[in-house]
């Protein structure tokens, strides 16, 4: 095919399955749990309308950096349906991508703000608020084939920032690690530990960077810093322009 028909024929991939997901109601405690949330809303958001559905990934279609979230916050993406935005953790997240010049605003507050990623695409493991914060190994399952197929459809990925430990995991058991040779006699490439900053080499090249996730429990506690936070996208943003 073409490169531009090959190319468009992605984006259009990527759209249907975002139009997919919206509609996706596979996970039945979280379907729950969403609408919930949507209908009771907190006092400090009780004129907002609730997006109370799962929450579609967000960027570039061509990017060469995906971020992996672990799952939308009930009163920040599940209330303005867009990922990270509404609540802290987006706050610093989509500041550190603009400084790192993958995004051209430093907010992100509602789905028509005007915000607009550059080579960059975000995603979550789950794309629905979990009640605590803590999706169940089944929920995590279902919701894999999204996530399978954005990494088929990215096809110029080149770097990876997994947020969090789950979307670290989650990462390297989608994706795989590259193995060393054949003919080289070292062992199979072993699971790097989790540590804010490290690398893996995924199977077909791309890059793993590690982050802790921007929860307010890690910023405010000053376990993750804003520079902590720079030096993972300009890590990324080195690789990308490689
Ligand atoms: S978490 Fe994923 S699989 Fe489960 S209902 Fe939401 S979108 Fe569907």
């Amino acid at each position: 095919m073409p490169q531009t028909k090959q190319r468009n024929s992605s984006v259009d991939s990527l759209m249907r399955l975002q139009t997919e997901m919206i509609a996706c109601s596979r996970c039945p405690r979280l379907v729950a749990w969403r609408e919930q949330v949507a209908a009771e809303k907190v006092r400090r958001f009780a004129g907002d309308d609730y997006w109370g559905k799962p929450v579609p990934s967000f960027g570039d279609p061509r990017a060469r950096l995906l971020v992996v979230g672990l799952a939308p916050a009930a009163h920040g993406g599940n209330r303005t349906g867009r990922i990270f935005t509404g609540d802290r953790s987006g706050d610093w997240l989509y500041r550190a991508l603009h400084r790192a010049g993958f995004a051209n605003q430093p907010t992100s507050v509602h789905r028509r703000d005007g915000l607009k990623l550059r080579d960059c695409y975000i995603t979550a493991v789950i794309h629905c608020a979990p009640p605590g914060n803590k999706p169940l190994r089944e929920e995590i399952e279902n919701c894999r084939p999204f996530l399978i197929s954005e990494i088929e459809l990215l096809s110029r990925l080149r770097v990876v920032v997994a947020l969090g430990r789950l979307a670290f995991d989650a990462t390297i058991a989608l994706i795989g690690l590259e193995q060393p040779a054949r003919g080289n006699n070292a062992a199979r490439a072993r699971k790097p530990n989790f540590a804010h900053g490290c690398e893996a080499q995924l199977r077909g090249g791309s890059t793993l960077i590690a982050s802790f996730h921007p929860s307010q429990q890690n910023t405010f506690t000053g376990k993750l810093t804003e520079p902590m936070l720079d030096r993972v996208f300009d890590r990324a943003r080195e690789i990308v322009r490689g």
